[in-house]
Parts: structure tokens; sequence; C-alpha cells
């Protein structure tokens, strides 16, 4: 399967940043990068990064969505409204969406379904905190966000999971190659377990404190499907740098 490269920009970037996307968008031009390319900005640039981004491998895509297609939910953005602004993705149950604004694995879900309905790319955020990781509990954690944050139908080669350990993302501090391994194949064994043949088309991301030093020896991983990437998706040149990285696969 081809690997998913997915910037999230989080709470960054102003007009001038699109500058960024276009300077992605020529590279990729001259060198057509291994794996499928995904920048997920900020929602008052969704529609300026897909005009930057057309005619472009790039595909542009949300950082959350509400569940409902519309109605008094102030201050929130549906994944019809993303699909409407040009956007093809969009990320649901990231660590920072559970931590502060409390949502719950069964919020996620219903986020993730209303990103099926909009014909949306979902990538559907876990992971465990340091705590979690030091008591032995990571796979457990892991594992239960899987079966309630996933909707139980689901179309596999529009959802990706994302392994972002809480832990690493922002940090510098990544799991050892073979922790991410490990968890990676559990994941993969509890899509198969749950989600049969649509389970293997589901793409398994690393995410938390990927730059392009480490991008080579993540990506390798087996059963790395791909990488979400903060900080360093804000500079083309570092986001080159790790899409240039993946193997093909
Ligand atoms: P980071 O963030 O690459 O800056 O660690 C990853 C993420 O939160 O998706």
């Amino acid at each position: 399967m081809r690997a998913l490269l997915a910037g999230n920009w989080k709470m960054n970037g102003l007009k001038a940043s699109l500058g960024e996307i276009r300077a992605m968008a020529r590279a990729f031009a001259d060198e057509p990068p291994t794996g499928d390319i995904l920048i997920c900005p900020p929602a008052t640039l969704i529609g300026e990064a897909v005009r930057a981004a057309d005619g472009s491998i790039i595909a542009i895509g949300g950082q959350d969505c509400h569940p409902q297609p519309s109605g008094a939910f102030t201050g929130d953005i549906s994944a019809e409204m993303l699909r409407d602004s040009g956007a093809t993705a969009v990320i649901v149950g990231h660590s920072e969406r559970r931590h502060y604004h409390a949502e719950s694995n069964q919020t996620v879900a219903a986020k993730a379904m209303a990103a099926h309905r909009a014909s949306l790319l979902v990538i559907v955020c876990v992971g465990e905190t340091e705590s979690e990781r030091m008591a032995g509990r990571a796979l457990d954690v892991v594992t239960g966000q899987l079966r309630e944050s996933l909707p139980a139908e689901l179309e596999g080669s529009q959802t990706a999971v994302a392994y972002e350990p809480v832990w690493a993302i922002g940090t510098g501090r990544t799991p050892t190659a073979g922790e991410i391994l490990q968890m990676h194949e559990a994941i993969r064994a509890a899509l198969l377990a749950r989600h049969g043949a649509e389970g293997a088309e589901i793409r398994i991301l690393y995410g938390g404190s990927v730059k392009p030093e480490n991008a080579g020896e993540i990506l390798a991983i087996p059963h790395v499907d791909g990488a979400l990437i903060g900080g360093a998706s804000l500079k083309a040149a570092d986001f080159l740098r790790i899409a240039r990285a993946a193997p093909r696969r």
C-alpha cells in the first residue's frame, strides 16, 4: 500500500504560510513522492490551501469536524463544510482534542462516521500517555481506544489510524523502533480481527516527533504505512525531506 505522509499544522499558519504549500507543490512536481501527501492547515486557510495545491499531488484536509452535518453548534465545522471547501480528508481524535476538549472515544467515533458520510479520508488518532506506558498499559490503552474510536462499519481505503504516543508529541522523544513495531503489529491484528478485509486496507501511521533526521528509520519499520507530522510539516524543506524518506512499498 502507498504510504501516507500527512502534515498537521495545528493552530499555526497565516496566509503567508501558503508559500510553503506552493513550494511543496513545485518540488513534488519536479520529483513525485512515493507516497500520498496531505497537509492539514487551520480551517481558516483550507480554501486558499486548496487553491495553492491545485493541480499538484498535495491533498488538503481539516484537523477536526463536528459529528452533525449542520446546526446550532457555534464555532464548529462539519465534515460536509470541509468537503465543500475542497478538503478531502480530516484528522479526528488527536490527543490535543481529546485532552483540551475532553473528547471521548465515542465522540471520536461519531466524528469518524461524519467523515465517511462526507466522503472524506479520516485519520483517527490513538496513543498512550507516558504514565500509561510506564505502567505497562500502552497496548491495552491503544487497543481499547481503537475499539471505541473506530466505527464498526468503515471503509478501509478511506481510513487511517495514527499511533501517536502522547509523550512523543512535540517533545523530540520517540519510542524505539522495536516499540513502534510492537504497537503497529498489535494495531494491525486488532484491525483485522474487528474489520476483516476492510481492516487490511487501513493505513497505520506513526506520529510524534517525526523529523527529517529520523523519518527514514521510522518509515522503514514494518507495519508503518506513513506518518502524521506536526512541527516538521510547517516548513516545506523539512516536510519534503520526510516525504522523500518514505520507502516505495
Ligand atoms: P509533532 O506532532 O510532529 O510536532 O510531534 C505530531 C502530531 O501531534 O500530530
